[in-house]
């Protein structure tokens, strides 16, 4: 049998042994788990594990790294995050009871080619949402209500991608991963395969470090360092708005200077 009748084999025996309530909220836990804290966790322990490795792959410099107890705090703050966003769902299920599910629990896997579709469609929309809820979020009438609580880390770890106040996480994290695959009724086994992708690459995107990550996490490490630059994930929206370089926002004539020396 190949892989994606593996796949249907097993999804068919879920599907006809559990509720679909059951399934959805099972889902919505492993995806957090599997994409995110495990990830996030392994970032973390290469510190402690292989420091001499860490040194090397560090993108800023080991002076700026943040203590023990900031990262142990971030950890608190952004696992409290995870669980309140599990438990959204697992109250909607506990009201409409089990027999229901809100995401496509169709008993056929789609085709691997629905699986890629839904992906690229994903991962631009993810682009364009999160981009212009970002640019928002910097807005100096928002900023310091909102977006200035992720911005505590200008040297990230890998915790610090879910480290938001509660309006941020719904708008800029859990939403633009979510929604649009959602709206567009895609299978829910491509809804969590694409979170469990979209969770990693923002531990990633924070970890600090420069290797395991396309694009290079350099881009989203340089947006917490320097602050008004690379608003977007995959550099796209960057790249068309020419946000992507540092400075992108002075006067001219300050330019001109910087030319000049
Ligand atoms: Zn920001
Ligand atoms: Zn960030």
């Amino acid at each position: 049998m190949d892989l994606h009748g593996k796949l249907q084999a097993a999804w068919g025996h879920i599907i006809s042994t559990y509720k679909p309530g059951t399934i959805e909220l099972t889902g919505v836990i492993l995806t957090q788990v599997i994409g995110f804290i495990i990830p996030a966790t392994l970032y973390i322990l290469i510190d402690t594990i292989f420091p001499k490795f860490s040194r090397r792959h560090k993108i800023q410099d080991a002076r700026r790294q943040p203590t023990r107890q900031q990262v142990l705090h971030c950890v608190k703050v952004t696992l409290f995050n995870h669980v309140w966003v599990v438990a959204l769902p697992g109250l909607l299920i506990w009201f409409t009871g089990l027999d229901h599910a809100t995401m496509n629990l169709d008993p056929t896997v789609p085709p691997w080619t629905d699986f890629i579709i839904d992906f690229v469609f994903g991962l631009l929309a993810r682009e364009v949402s999160f981009y212009y809820i970002h640019r928002a979020l910097h807005h100096p009438s928002i900023y310091v209500y909102i977006h200035k609580m992720h911005h505590k880390y200008v040297t990230p770890v890998a915790f610090a991608a879910e480290y938001a106040h509660p309006v941020e996480h719904i708008l800029a994290n859990v939403l633009p991963i979510t929604l649009p695959l959602y709206l567009k009724g895609a299978h829910s086994l491509s809804i969590m395969g694409f979170v469990v992708f979209e969770l990693w690459e923002a531990a990633a995107d924070h970890s600090g470090y420069d290797f395991l990550k396309l694009p290079p996490a350099e881009l989203h490490d340089l947006h917490h360092e320097k602050f008004r630059v690379n608003y977007g994930t995959i550099g796209l929206m960057d790249w068309i708005h020419g946000t992507d370089v540092v400075g992108w926002d002075r006067p001219k004539k300050v330019k001109k200077v910087k030319i000049a020396e």
